[in-house]
């Protein structure tokens, strides 16, 4: 099986479409949002410093997040792996390719998740995730939702789920995030995916690209 990469502006639905992805194809989901929320709660310098970053919308340093993802990799072994959140800046894209040689693996497709914002705008405002598992919920899909369905979290707005923050992290997005296209366009890895549409027609999308199984 593949090594994915889902490209996308935040709350675009990656971690769902990722989260589906895993379940089906068996392919390990690696969030680094996720993995930098976990380190955020550790009672240490790095911890407190990951927190007010998360807060701010702002990213985190690369030496940071790339020692998170490499220890996770790691762990996988020989498993494929389906990358949420990373990379997020060419330098990032050009570290994981070092990563991945030196690990012994690839990836096979990048998936950008294309999402107007408003549409955007109006899903941050509605999105809440268990503040144990990182499971994310849309309330207006589910009401009087408060705990998770999986592990029986509670359901939180994330602190960076506020309007301001998001139009940083938006920014954010455009400003680093953009050229990757490109990038990843130039080595013929890029599919795009109208993600505009409901959660079951986006991952019909994928799955049909990954089932014709024509890595690039
Ligand atoms: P996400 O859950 O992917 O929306 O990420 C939430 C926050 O985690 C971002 O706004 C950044 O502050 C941080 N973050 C996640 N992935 C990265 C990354 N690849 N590089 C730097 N910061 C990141």
């Amino acid at each position: 099986m593949s090594n994915l990469l889902l490209l996308a502006p935040p709350a675009s639905g990656k971690g769902t479409q990722a989260e589906k992805l895993e379940k089906k194809y068996g392919i390990k989901q690696i969030s680094t949002g996720n993995l930098l929320r976990k380190a955020s709660k550790n009672n240490d310098d790095l911890g407190r410093k990951i927190t007010d970053t998360l807060k701010s919308g702002k990213l985190v340093d690369d030496e940071v997040v790339i020692s998170l993802l490499r220890e996770e990799l790691l762990k996988l072994g020989n498993q494929p792996f389906l990358l949420d959140g990373f990379p997020r800046t060419i330098n990032q894209a050009e570290e994981l390719e070092l990563l991945l040689k030196e690990i012994g693996t690839s990836l096979d497709y990048v998936f950008l998740l294309e999402v107007p914002k408003e549409v955007l705008e109006k899903r941050i405002i509605n999105r809440r995730i268990c503040s144990d598992c990182g499971k994310v919920y849309n309330i207006a899909d589910s009401n009087n939702l408060n705990s998770c369905t999986t592990c029986g979290g509670l359901l939180i707005t994330r602190s960076d789920d506020t309007v301001d923050a998001y139009q940083v992290r938006y920014m954010a997005y455009l400003n680093s995030t953009y050229p990757l296209i490109e990038y990843y366009d130039k080595k013929k890895l890029l599919y795009r995916i109208d993600a505009a549409r409901s959660v079951e027609e986006v991952f019909e999308s994928i799955s049909t690209i990954l089932n014709r199984g024509d890595e690039k």
